[in-house]
């Protein structure tokens, strides 16, 4: 059975306000009924407010307007994201003013306010869930879309993954891709050849281990999986390969599953922004140029489902190659385009595909336009009309 996304199309057809991005997530709150699903709930907003200078994250013109829908349904809302990024989220125009509710930071302002859940995965034991999270009885999981250096890609599911869990578990997260061996130093006894491994490597992505010197460490998110490095090394002695990457994409899967389970069923719903999507994600602390065309908003009550439709919609542009930072290659051009970017081993639905099989929701979706485009057609003059006479 599939799942209904709702989408309001970034596009719009006359210059009027109603057919905007804010009135459109209107539409889909009214879609959503979150109105008449929030009464007497404590209601948790997560976003990623982003650090540093960023400026492409959720507007708070956006968040007011979910806010407004709560406390007009009878809850209580509150924005809430990682405690280092609340703490200087005023700075990107996320206030209470401007917000309409409060903002915490989701694990208390020491990120030492969590709840443990036992669920053994390679290195990690216990998720630590925010306790914010975990008090809220409702969540809107608000992402914006964006690319990403560790996934090829953010969004509803890494909001929750890493979004949702102390500083801790977002770090063992990280380490799940160190957890196989993809380094045996037997087969490379030769410093000289240690070294030129590292060389080969143009962006920067292989390094002395800190715990081991002499030995290799992989930075997996400035690996965009080019190669170089396996035609310097002797045989068998690296291994990069899928299977490395795809660790962090099936830890962001249970952890957003562990995060799900703390709430009754009904009580998420989810949101996400497809504007301005930078090649990385929001924590990097500022805005580079966007790299896909704005495809709209999205809201579903399935975050495979709303995953899902963002990918296949935002899929269907082109990478706009010259608004990459110099510094960055493509060189596949298979796949969605966040994968042309962080490479063939970084496919932005391994996550989607990862969570299905949690059973968090389904891949088949319909997706609902709650205001089309109307397309305008304009009769050929043959003849040149000029402006003014
Ligand atoms: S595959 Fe390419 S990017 Fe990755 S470590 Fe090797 S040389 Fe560096």
């Amino acid at each position: 059975m599939s799942s209904k996304v709702y989408f309001g199309s970034a596009r719009q057809a006359r210059l009027e306000a109603s057919e905007t991005l804010p009135a459109k997530l209107d539409l889909i709150i009214e879609r959503l009924h979150l109105r008449e699903r929030v009464k007497d709930e404590l209601v948790a907003i997560k976003i990623h407010s982003g650090g540093g200078i960023g400026y492409s994250t959720i507007h708070p013109v956006f968040l007011r307007r979910v806010v407004s829908a709560i406390k007009e349904g009878g809850g209580q809302p509150f924005v809430t994201d990682v405690n280092w990024d609340v703490g200087d989220a005023q700075t990107r125009g996320y206030t209470v003013e401007t917000l309409g509710c409060p903002i915490y930071p989701i694990a208390g302002p020491k990120d030492q306010y969590y709840y443990s859940h036992h669920r053994p995965y390679k290195n990690i034991q216990d998720w630590k869930v925010a306790g914010m999270i975990q008090d809220a009885s409702f969540m809107v999981n608000f992402a914006h879309i964006k690319g990403h250096p560790s996934c090829g890609f953010g969004g509803a599911i890494k909001n929750l993954a890493l979004g949702c869990m102390i500083g801790e578990t977002r770090s063992a997260i990280h380490d799940t891709c160190h957890f196989e061996p993809y380094w045996f130093g037997e087969l490379c006894p030769d410093m000289a050849t240690r070294q030129k491994i590292r060389e080969s490597c143009p962006h920067g992505a292989l390094v002395d281990d800190r715990l081991h010197p002499g030995e290799l460490h992989l930075h997996p998110e400035q690996c965009n999986q080019c190669m170089r490095c396996m035609k310097v090394a002797p045989a068998g002695s690296l291994n990069i390969n899928r299977a490395i990457f795809d660790a962090f994409q099936e830890a962001c899967a249970i952890s957003a599953s562990v995060t799900l389970s703390t709430f009754a069923p009904g009580k998420i719903t989810y949101l996400s922004l497809a504007t301005h999507m930078t090649p990385v994600c929001d924590c990097f602390g500022f805005t580079s140029m966007p790299i896909l065309r704005d495809a709209g908003i999205f809201g579903s009550d399935d975050i495979i489902a709303i995953e899902q439709a963002v990918l296949d919609v935002t899929g269907q542009s082109p990478l706009i190659e010259e608004n990459l930072p110099t510094s960055m290659e493509v060189h596949t051009r298979e796949g969605h385009p966040f994968r042309w970017l962080h490479g063939p081993f970084k496919d932005p639905y391994t996550a989607v595909i990862f969570g299905e099989q949690l059973g968090m929701g389904t891949r088949e979706y319909e997706l609902e336009d709650v205001l089309p485009v109307e397309e305008h057609t304009f009769a050929a003059t043959g003849f040149y009309i000029p402006a003014k006479q």
